[in-house]
């Protein structure tokens, strides 16, 4: 059976359309399967709607949190809830294509344990945001050799997959570099990103910029060793400004102005200033994982009865 995980904030509009579509593809395809709605704290009518479609005759699990987690929390409730041989995970405004859906699972059959959704083209976006897109995924490769360019959470897995996944201690996650991490046997498939059908995308140029700080921390402590490498290139520069001083000193041609001064003076400042931030953010991240509280909170599962557990 394929399970297929839909993280949801605030779809009212998307959700039974989704249910519908996904089903009727699905069936038509002879793939037995179950989906698993994620309620992510909506404050719309959503979780009215999947506990409705729960009941229906489609084989729908709808999950509660308690709160909105974000959605790698949401993503991590619905792979424990999931029963399927293989699992995947697709967006709720139809931006992942059902048909590739099918593909996937194709491939899933002969033998591929990771089949990863990769986007051929990034639909919509503004050009500055693909700018900052590719230099995100580029220092992230060039510091932790995750190649991740164009990935995105859409994914189907194995059932191996999935315990590996679940298994994994720790809080702060980031679904589409762990399930590189984790190694098995994968392989690409192409997309093309759709319009979102109804509602507005849930990232802000905040969040995303956030997301991004995060997945890179998590993966590399490559920043961390910046700060060594700056103090190494302040070291060097101090000697020689150092030197130069002093033979400035010794031959009466000291400097007049306090230019030079102020100005080593903020560069150094700024540079102390932002190392300090780096090790303050693995700091924090300590701070976090050491808590050790849980990614998501289920408050409830809705399942009708005549499923089979
Ligand atoms: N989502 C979620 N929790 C959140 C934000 C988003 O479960 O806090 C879900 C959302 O409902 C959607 C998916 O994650 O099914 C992708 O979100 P969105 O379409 O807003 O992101 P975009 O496609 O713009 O990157
Ligand atoms: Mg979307």
């Amino acid at each position: 059976m394929l399970s297929v995980v839909v993280p949801c904030y605030n779809e009212q509009d998307n959700i039974s359309n989704f249910a519908f579509e996904l089903n009727k593809t699905l069936s038509t395809a002879g793939i037995d399967h179950e989906i698993v709605f994620v309620n992510d704290g909506s404050s719309d009518n959503s979780w009215n709607i999947m506990q409705r479609l729960a009941s229906s005759s489609l084989n729908i699990t709808a999950v509660n949190l308690s709160r909105n987690f974000g959605k790698e929390g949401a993503i991590f409730a619905g792979l424990e809830i999931a029963k399927g041989d293989c699992v995947a995970v697709m967006d709720s405004d139809f931006q992942h294509p059902i048909e590739t859906l099918v593909e996937m699972y194709r491939l899933w059959q002969d033998g591929v344990q990771i089949v990863d959704g990769v986007k051929s083209d990034r639909g919509q976006e503004s050009k500055a945001h693909n700018v900052m897109v590719k230099l995100f995924y580029d220092s992230l490769a060039k510091m932790s050799d995750m190649q991740l360019y164009n990935s995105s959470d859409f994914k189907l897995v194995d059932r191996a997959v999935v315990d590996a996944l679940n298994q994994m201690p720790e809080k702060l996650t980031f679904f589409r570099g762990l399930s590189q991490w984790v190694g098995f046997r994968s392989e690409k498939i192409y997309f093309e990103v759709k319009e979102r059908k109804a509602g507005k995308s849930k990232f802000s140029f905040k969040s995303l910029a956030k997301f991004a700080i995060n997945s890179v921390t998590s993966f590399t402590s490559v920043p961390l060793h910046i700060v060594t490498v700056m103090s190494l290139v302040t070291f060097i520069f101090s000697i020689i400004m150092g030197v130069d001083t002093y033979i400035n000193w010794v031959t009466h041609n000291a400097f007049v102005g306090f230019s030079t001064v102020i100005f080593l003076i903020l560069i150094i400042g700024s540079g102390i200033m932002f190392s300090l931030g780096i090790i303050g953010h693995y700091l924090a991240k300590i701070y976090e994982e050491v808590k050790g509280r849980p990614r998501y909170i289920i408050n409830e599962v809705v399942k009708s009865n005549n499923k089979q557990d």
